[in-house]
């Protein structure tokens, strides 16, 4: 059986750990040669060298890069290009959830700017140097290749509800991404360039668990999860792993909630 992403090289941002991680090992699982970035170096080498030890048939590329810095994001996507002729799909799914993030009247400029200079302005220029690579990608018929791609852009479920527990930065960061992935689908759906966002639920990562440093706040979001449990970083990357697909192929513009259920919950069973 041919794997879903056989032929296709995927770049995905924040690969040192949670979902880029496991996204970056179930790509390569299904064919993809893939580009491991992050500000970790350390990460993204250990997870290219897991590739190349279970998925040696694929490339593995580990690269330092800050999605706050656009020469950074620029240089990941050209290194891919030259190393592997083309890119078909860009995760843009780096983020931080920082733990001064709080509500309007405590959360520090500096710490609103930082966010949004990560989670926004980092998902854009990623967009913006995916979009240019894609139009550029040679089609092959008999390897399934054509011009264009799959962008997915990491948001969150806290950008469709509200929290009493508040983060406001982080949360008008992700409301930010929906917005912008809608509007670059609609823009570049003619092209063959499919742009989605992704929208977990509260996950098992250091993200949130570093944020939820004691086990009240745990418990505080606990109660509101249908399931009884956080996520897990595999369930989005398997997520990651179908909008990144053929298998998704008339999906653009749409807000993917892979969120245990509570983005629905009003009331959730004791
Ligand atoms: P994680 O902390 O496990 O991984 C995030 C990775 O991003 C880390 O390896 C980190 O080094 C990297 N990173 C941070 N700043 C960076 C930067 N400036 N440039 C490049 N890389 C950077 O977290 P995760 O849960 O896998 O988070 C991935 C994405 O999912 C984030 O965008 C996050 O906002 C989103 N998300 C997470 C949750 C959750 O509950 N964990 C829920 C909804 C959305």
């Amino acid at each position: 059986m041919p794997g879903r992403l056989e032929h296709r090289v995927a770049l995905i941002t924040g690969a040192g750990s949670g979902i880029g991680l496991e996204s970056s090992l179930l790509f390569a699982q299904e064919g993809a040669n893939v580009i491991l970035t992050d500000i970790n170096l350390d990460g993204v080498k250990k997870g290219a060298e897991l590739i190349a030890k279970r998925y040696p048939n694929v490339k593995a590329l580990p690269i330092k890069c800050d999605v706050s810095k656009e020469e950074d994001i620029k240089n990941a996507v050209e290194t891919a290009v030259k190393e592997f002729g083309r890119l078909d799909v860009m995760f843009n799914n780096a983020g931080i959830m920082h733990p001064e993030d709080d509500n309007a009247l405590n959360t520090e400029e500096r710490i609103w700017d930082l966010t949004m200079q990560i989670n926004v302005k980092g998902v854009w220029w990623g967009c913006k140097y995916a979009i240019t690579a894609m139009r550029q990608n040679p089609t092959d018929e008999s390897k399934g290749l054509h011009t264009g791609g799959s962008i997915i852009n990491t948001a969150s479920f806290v950008a469709i509800m509200g929290a009493a527990t508040p983060q406001l930065a982080y949360t008008a960061s992700k409301g930010a991404v929906l917005a912008m992935t809608r509007e670059l689908a609609m823009v570049h759906a003619k092209e063959g360039i499919r742009i989605n966002s992704l929208c977990p639920g509260p996950l098992k990562t250091p993200l949130l668990m570093n944020f939820l440093n004691t086990e009240e706040k745990r418990q505080r979001r606990m109660v509101h999860l249908p399931m009884g449990r956080f996520g897990e970083a595999i369930e989005q990357a398997k997520a990651a792993l179908f909008l990144a697909s053929d298998d998704s192929s008339y999906m653009t513009g749409t807000d993917f909630t892979v969120d245990g259920g509570i983005s629905s919950a009003y009331v959730t069973a004791t």
